[in-house]
Formats: C-alpha cells, structure tokens, sequence
C-alpha cells in the first residue's frame, strides 16, 4: 500500500506530506486487538486515509496549500483528526488543495497541481482535488475533503468518487484552518457509498469545541447506505432542479443526468419537478460573503503568530507584516481579501454584503419550498467533466462557473452529496449526479445514493 502511493503519486501528486511510519504503528496496533481478540474502535479501523491538509495533525504539517504556513506544526489535532485516530484509522498523509481552499481545479496550490488519475493532463476539481485523487488512483481507500462551495463534490464528480458535504454543524469545524466560517464543512469522501456512510459516522456528532456543532444524534447514515442498496425507492419523491441542468451544462453531462433520472424512476422514485427562482443569484452572493469572511478571517496571517515570516530590513511591524503577506498568498488569495474588503468597507456594506444575505434567506426559503414537494432533489454536481490542466487557471468568472450547482447547499447550510452518474459520451469522463437533502436529512439521501449507485 505504502509502496503504491509513492509508485503511483509521482504522476498525480496527490500528498504533499506521506507518513507511512505513522499509518504502519496505527495498522500494527489494530492487529494487535484483532490478535488479542478485542473489537477495532471500528469497522474502518486500520484501513488508511488521505485527509485535506486543511485540517491540523499535531505530528505532520499543515499547509492548507499556502506558502504562508509552509513548514508550520500545529500544536493540537482537529477533532475531525482526534476522531480518526480514535478510531484506528491510520492517517496516511496530507493532501494538496487550492490555496487556503479557494479554487475548484487544485490549480491554485502553492506546491504545484494534482493531475487527475483518470487523464493526467486534466484537472481532479478543486479544491480537495488531493484527497479524490488519491481515492480514484487507489492510493487510499478513505479521504476526508472540506466543501465551503463544493470542493467535495465536485472533485468526487470529477474523478467518479463518492463525496459528501454534512449539513452546516454536523462535522466539527475545530482545527479546520477557515476559509469562509458560516460555510466551510469537512466530509467523508470514499469509492462507495457504504464505505462514504462508514466514514461519516466516524466524524460527525456533537463537539464543545465548535460552537456552531449541532447538538443533535448523528441519523443513522450506515443503516440507510444498506437499506439503500435493496434499490427499492418506492415511495420516495425526487426533486428535479431545472434550473440546475440546462444552459451552461456540457452534453455528456446532461446526458447521464438524464439517464441518472431514468434509473431513479426504474427503482421506483417519483419524479417531481421543483423551482428553485433564486439560485440563479447564488453565485453571484456567495462571492460577496465568501471573500467577505476570506478577508476577516486570513488577518490572522500577521507573520507574528504562524508560519512564513518575511523581514528584509524592514522597519517597522506593518512593514513585516505585508512583506510577509505579499510573499506568502498567492494570486487568488489576495484576489479575495480585496474582493471582500471592499464588499466590508462602511459605505458599500448594504449594497454588497446585506444584500448577499438577503438573498442567501431567499435560496433558503427555495429549498424550504422544494423539500416539501420532494424528499431529495438531484442536478449534475458539476456543469462539466474534468477541464485540462491551464484551461481556467487565468480566468477566475470561468473557475467560479464551476460552483453554479452547489454553492446554494452551502448557502443553506444543508447537506448534498456526489455519486458517480457514468462516462460523458463525448470524452469518456467521470460524471457525478449530486443528490440534496433538508438539514440533518443525511440518510435519507445516503439511502438514494446506495440505491442509485
Ligand atoms: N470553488 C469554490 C471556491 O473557490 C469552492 C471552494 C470550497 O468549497 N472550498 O470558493
């Protein structure tokens, strides 16, 4: 296993960080309780993970992508982290993303691009392209990716794995280093959906730690994967969003989604058509929230607490303190703290900001609305398959495009996820159907899933 991922990693980067020390100590202690005859923690116990390094491990680095926290050794676990290891689950190493989350190609990294295994001169989607490489190159079983506008999603569309975004407050967000607070989610993200609902249940669940954490049961995600997969939807009432599948939308892709629908109706689903009227502005106001808390939150890069310090005879902090800044974040970064800076600023704050929350309630109320007339609701995740490596990466309007389906979950603050749908006819790519749930509905859609996949 070791072995395969620094084989097959050379061509598709995956990792920016392996520790097979640590993930061989892990699997020997499990082996030692099956020798010994005690349960495994659980039933993934010794089975190895690639996790986002957006999440802090206090024995490996933590770059979050970001030449600004090159080298840097949190002192503490995230919770997501703490929760893995106590269930034995050997973490295998850190993998590559977009800088600081921000990106949907993993293009964005500072430590050079992840190549998508299916076609190393594309892109795996972003921005946890890292962690669904590593799934679809068979470098690891498990990953665990962070979706704050979908960057579990579309990379699992993008490479035919499963990934899921848990409803906003289900998965602890202590130690997941931020990107933008009121959306970012770390998920389970694996090659089928029993193995994702596995996962799941190991991460998710109340945490003092977090003070947005649901203090709620976790739904029972394992049952209903195998309940789901007698493939018996009887019953069950599909949403289709229209708004979600038509202009902008590669053939390939419309096409499996239909297909995808077909097969939904065949196991029994009825098909119901729903009007989401406000997610067209979706997009448009999560690039005005999400920079917003980008720029508040990434003040803390002040070259005094963490990470890249740059001096170069300066003469007074602020000085070290931008020399630092302009030296560390990359392009798309800086992009988005000036974006959200300006969408702050006193005179501009109604204009820009409340008014992207104002239409954030809107998208709300549209799946309020929706998810009475449907259990689930199911679009395309991504509107195209995996794009070449350069494509988008100097155009950020074409980057954003990517998002267009599932940013109105984040907004929401409810749970989706990506199953694969096929191969696009016209290129022979992965394609993944995005399945959306009602806060806290996770097994409802995880039983869709199995039932589909
Ligand atoms: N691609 C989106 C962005 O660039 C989503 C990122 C994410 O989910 N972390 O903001």
């Amino acid at each position: 296993r070791i072995a395969a991922v620094d084989d097959r990693d050379e061509g598709v980067h995956a990792f920016l960080h392996v520790d097979a020390s640590a993930a061989l100590s892990a699997a020997a202690l499990v082996d030692e309780s099956l020798d010994a005859g005690t349960a495994p923690a659980s039933p993934l116990a010794g089975v190895p993970l690639a996790l986002k390094d957006v999440l802090t491990t206090s024995d490996m680095p933590t770059t979050v992508g970001s030449k600004i926290l090159e080298g840097w050794r949190p002192p503490y676990d995230a919770t997501v982290t703490a929760r893995l290891r106590a269930a034995g689950i050997p973490i295998l190493g850190k993998t590559n993303m977009d800088e600081f989350a921000m990106g949907s190609s993993t293009e964005y990294s500072a430590y050079g691009v992840t190549r998508n295994p299916w076609d190393l001169r594309r892109i795996p989607g972003g921005s946890g392209g890292g962690s669904a490489a590593a799934l679809a190159a068979f470098e690891a079983p498990l990953a665990i990716g962070t979706d704050t506008g979908g960057s579990i999603r579309q990379p699992a569309a993008m490479t035919g794995t499963v990934g899921v975004k848990p409803t906003y407050g289900a998965v602890s967000r202590f130690g997941l280093v931020a990107c933008a607070s009121s959306l970012d989610q770390a998920g389970p993200c694996a090659r089928t959906v029993l193995d994702t609902a596995l996962l799941h249940e190991v991460i998710a669940g109340h945490d003092p730690m977090d003070s947005t954490s649901i203090d709620a049961p976790v739904p029972d995600v394992v049952e209903a994967a195998r309940r789901g997969a007698s493939g018996d939807l009887r019953g069950l009432r599909v949403g289709v969003v229209r708004e979600l599948s038509g202009e902008g939308y590669q053939p390939g892709v419309r096409s499996t989604f239909e297909a995808a629908l077909r097969q939904l109706e065949a196991l029994g689903a009825e098909l119901v058509e729903v009007s989401t009227p406000h997610f067209r502005y979706a997009l448009a106001a999560y690039y005005l929230i999400l920079p917003s808390e980008v720029s508040s939150n990434l003040a803390r890069f002040d070259a005094m607490r963490y990470g890249l310090r740059v001096e170069n005879g300066a003469t007074s902090a602020e000085e070290v303190m931008a020399l630092t800044r302009e030296a560390g974040f990359g392009p798309e970064v800086k992009r988005r703290i000036i974006l959200g800076t300006y969408a702050l600023s006193s005179g501009y704050y109604d204009a820009y900001y409340g008014q992207a929350q104002k239409v954030r309630t809107l998208i709300s109320r549209d799946f309020a609305a929706a998810f009475e007339q449907a259990d689930v609701l199911v679009s395309p995740t991504a509107p195209t398959t995996a794009f070449p490596i350069g494509d988008k990466v100097d155009d950020p309007l074409a980057m954003y495009l990517n998002d267009l389906a599932t940013i109105p979950t984040n907004l929401a603050g409810t749970t989706a996820m990506s199953v694969p749908s096929g191969l696009a006819p016209e290129d022979g790519l992965p394609t993944g159907l995005q399945i959306m749930a009602p806060a806290l509905g996770e097994a409802v859609m995880y039983r869709v899933a199995a039932a589909y996949e």
